[in-house]
């Protein structure tokens, strides 16, 4: 007989049918009451063991974790809490789980433990709902672009430039540590390495998939991005996977609009299908928040949260603008920023990000037009010459969420721009090339898969919404 998984035969009325399901044993009580996951869906399906004709043997073999076959009828439930269970006729234990063993028995454990044990975790209803949420997250965001006449290109993880400039890279070589061969100058020769050249791991696509927008038109990438920070924050990772959309002849504000109109899209996508997760994991978060004290808790639930993203506009505000609010703030005014605001050009730290969006906006907020020296070399200079076409969309309890600009188009302004910096023309001839050969105005941005996973699923720790975290002192697994 076909096996039927737990989500189906949750919905289905095929009463008093014979049928077969698979999975994983939750719990077992009384002897006769098993409650077992599959992973197709956060409930349990129960299975009702006849105590009579199940051996002693095979009674202490249902252990929490146990990997079961079970043959049996469908009927309507009787108990509270079920619509349909399974009366059982044949119980296999396909694969036994020790008890005094097993880590995650049927009861609470904390965040940090289930982190340690992150092979196992995924096995609890708070991760198998966050990584349903995040698969599904990750359909839709191909969804959008597909359905919108992007193309999806696959930038290369290990690039030749260290010019990408949004952080510390990962070296890439097969020359053994104490090993490498030294040049006349005494530095590592690189020209023996196996590219012949420096290579590190990408902190970004953009630069490459600048090269295809301007062929392709409308493209995006999605994949692993590394960084090599010390950052031990809730919000960063040293291997995160980033989502660039690169679209030539969009401005600023038409990127503005892109990001707010995809940012909608897939939340709204996961609103629709990702029901009994999102119910679960609101529940969980409305739970957490009860055990703070009421000054942080947050005002609105997740459901709410996401509803309210996917129905409101994004605030958008210049960096000018944001600065004279930050300047006025009671928080700068009474020194509870640990970065105080004195003057404009300051770098917007996390805590000014947070205090417009959850303190004075109350809703997502898109910075534009930031100072040229806080921003990467590529970004559009204005015509005031000192501040930049540059956007970050902030989000509530994660700070930034996207980071994107219109691109520099102008040969000269690039060229003088990367001289200032000391960026090597030669290093990045290809890139250039896109402004010397059929140039024009373009733009996109960088969305953190991860800190959207966060959002929409309220996980606090970006740790928690990956299955195997990379941070520093921590590649396990
Ligand atoms: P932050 O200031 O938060 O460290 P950033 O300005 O360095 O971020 P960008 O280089 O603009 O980040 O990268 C684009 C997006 O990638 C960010 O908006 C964020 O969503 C995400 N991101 C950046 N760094 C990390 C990281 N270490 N872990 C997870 N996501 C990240
Ligand atoms: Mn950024």
């Amino acid at each position: 007989m076909t096996r039927s998984s737990v989500l189906e035969l949750l919905q289905s009325d095929r009463f008093l049918q014979e049928v077969t399901v698979k999975g994983w044993v939750r719990t077992f009580r009384s002897n006769r009451f098993i409650a077992l996951n599959d992973g197709s869906t956060i409930n349990n399906i129960q299975c009702v063991i006849d105590f009579e004709s199940t051996t002693q043997e095979t009674l202490k073999r249902i252990n929490t974790g146990a990997a079961i076959a079970v043959k049996g009828t469908l009927v309507e439930s009787q108990g509270k809490g079920q619509s349909v269970e399974i009366q059982v006729t044949e119980l296999e234990i396909l694969g036994d789980s020790n008890p005094d063993e097993y880590p995650i028995q049927p009861k609470k454990h904390s965040l940090e433990f289930l982190r340690e044990n992150a092979h196992l975790r995924v096995r609890t209803n708070t991760f198998s709902a966050v990584m349903r949420v995040r698969s599904a997250l990750s359909f839709a965001v191909h969804r959008y672009f597909q359905e919108n006449g992007f193309y999806y290109v696959n930038t290369p993880i290990i690039t030749g430039s260290d010019a990408e400039g949004a952080g510390e890279m990962f070296k890439v070589t097969s020359f053994e540590a104490n090993k490498a061969p030294i040049d006349e100058a005494g530095k590592i020769d690189y020209k023996q390495d196996f590219f012949g050249k420096e290579t590190n791991l990408t902190v970004s696509g953009q630069l490459e998939a600048e090269t295809y927008a301007m062929a392709l038109g409308k493209v995006y990438t999605f994949g692993p991005t590394f960084r090599a920070e010390n950052s031990n924050t809730t919000r960063h990772l040293a291997e995160f996977w980033m989502i660039e959309p690169e679209v030539a002849f969009n401005d600023l504000d038409a990127n503005m609009d892109l990001s707010e109109d995809f940012i909608r899209y897939v939340l709204n996508y996961v609103l629709v299908n990702c029901k009994e997760d999102l119910d679960f994991l609101d529940q969980r978060l409305t739970q957490e928040e009860k055990s703070k004290p009421q000054a942080q808790r947050s005002e609105m639930s997740l459901l709410e949260k996401l509803n309210f993203v996917v129905n409101n506009n994004f605030k958008r505000v210049s960096y000018t603008e944001a600065i004279d609010i930050l300047r006025n703030s009671k928080p700068n005014k009474k020194k509870k920023f640990q970065f105080p605001i004195n003057e404009w050009g300051a770098d917007l730290q996390s805590e000014h990000e947070r205090y417009l969006v959850e303190k004075h906006f109350k809703c997502p907020v898109i910075l534009f037009d930031y100072p040229a020296t806080i921003k990467a070399f590529y970004m559009r200079l204005n015509e005031d010459g000192k501040t930049v076409r540059a956007m970050d969309v902030l989000f509530p309890g994660i700070g930034e969420i996207v980071g994107g600009s219109q691109r520099e188009e102008r040969l000269d302004v690039l060229k003088e721009k990367m001289a200032a910096l000391d960026i090597d023309e030669k290093e990045l001839w290809w890139y250039l090339d896109t402004r010397k050969f059929g140039t024009a105005v373009h733009a996109g941005f960088g969305l953190g898969f991860e800190r959207l996973v966060q959002f929409t699923t309220g996980m606090g720790n970006i740790r928690d919404v990956i299955p195997f975290p990379r941070t520093p002192q921590n590649a396990e697994f």
